[in-house]
């Protein structure tokens, strides 16, 4: 049955594992994606913003009320041998402070890196501000999307894609890297406040090679279904996950109806609730407690 009335068909059983809100570069507040993920029957979903877990707490909220399971999820970046890789962290705990202090730091940097965009787009003579960026992207964590709608907003380009194509894509004439932690850092974080972390969408890039390394470095899982993977893609990655004990996970890093990077909809890329399962169950757990101190000791 459509309850959506939008024609996409009832999913049942399923959950999508990769999704976007307003606390980073998406369309929609956390409680909205829930109510979509519900109005397309998803039975369980994650809430994976760039950088940052504060719209987690909204959603889990709003997933009790409306019967979807919730679970804290972010996408970091960390450095690959090609550049840039991303990472989903799944199972966050709301309010450990090392893991918000190191968000903290990783969107100050984003606010430095948008700050470098505009330069260099001033210094090719488009007059945009940091202020114009600000109030694109209010209080989410800082990304190219939100620079990309105040191109378009201010009339420098005509729409969200033609700013990257021209400005902000990698490469392009006003793109800047990110400072980028390891993935062994990301993963030992992780690991340590209890979740667990899965390569997004490495497209073509995915081996079994380039994956044993990864997995060496601390990866526990890895992005099979993406709109941006082919079936060989997919098959690929299947295979390799099976062959290295990677978990896998799924989703359609939905971003919003007219979000310009928008590959599909909402729990397009879903998978089935027994992949869940498993990625809870292969939680590498807490980190184990420093011995105890011999008593007497000073
Ligand atoms: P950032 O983390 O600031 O580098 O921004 C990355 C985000 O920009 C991605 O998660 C997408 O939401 C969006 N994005 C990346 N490439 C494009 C593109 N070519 N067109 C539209 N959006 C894009
Ligand atoms: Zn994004
Ligand atoms: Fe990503
Ligand atoms: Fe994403």
């Amino acid at each position: 049955m459509d309850l959506s009335g939008t024609g996409v068909p009832t999913l049942n059983q399923v959950a999508d594992l990769h999704l976007h809100s307003t606390a980073s570069d998406g369309i929609l507040a956390p409680a909205d994606v829930v109510r979509r993920a519900r109005d397309v029957g998803l039975a369980a979903m994650a809430l994976t913003d760039h950088d940052t877990i504060a719209g987690v707490a909204e959603a889990l909220e709003e997933g009790t009320r409306l019967g979807v399971e919730v679970i804290g999820g972010c996408e970091f970046s960390v450095k690959a041998a090609w550049g840039e890789m991303h990472l989903l962290g799944y199972f966050l705990p709301v309010g450990d402070s090392e893991l918000e202090t190191f968000l903290t730091t990783a969107r100050e940097q984003r606010v430095v890196r948008a700050r470098r965009m505009i330069e260099s787009l001033q210094a090719w003579g488009v007059d945009i501000q940091m202020e114009d960026v600000l109030a694109e992207a209010g209080n989410a964590a800082l990304g190219r999307p939100h620079v990309a709608r105040a191109l378009v907003r201010r009339g420098k380009v005509p729409d969200v894609p033609a700013a990257f194509d021209e400005f902000l894509g990698l490469g392009r004439r006003a793109y800047v890297e990110k400072v980028l932690p390891t993935l062994q850092e990301v993963a030992d974080l992780v690991h340590r406040v209890g979740g667990l972390v899965s390569a997004a969408h490495l497209r073509e890039k995915a081996n079994r090679s380039v994956l044993t390394l990864l997995k060496e470095e601390g990866l526990d899982a890895v992005e099979v279904h993406h709109p941006s993977h082919s079936p060989d893609v997919v098959k690929t990655i299947d295979l390799a996950a099976e062959e290295l004990g990677l978990t896998r996970t799924g989703g359609s890093d939905w971003h919003g109806d007219g979000s310009a990077d928008d590959y599909g909809y909402i729990g397009t890329r879903s998978v089935p609730l027994s992949w869940l399962d498993r990625l809870r169950e292969s939680r590498p757990g807490l980190s184990t407690p420093p011995a105890e101190e011999p008593s007497g000791a000073s």
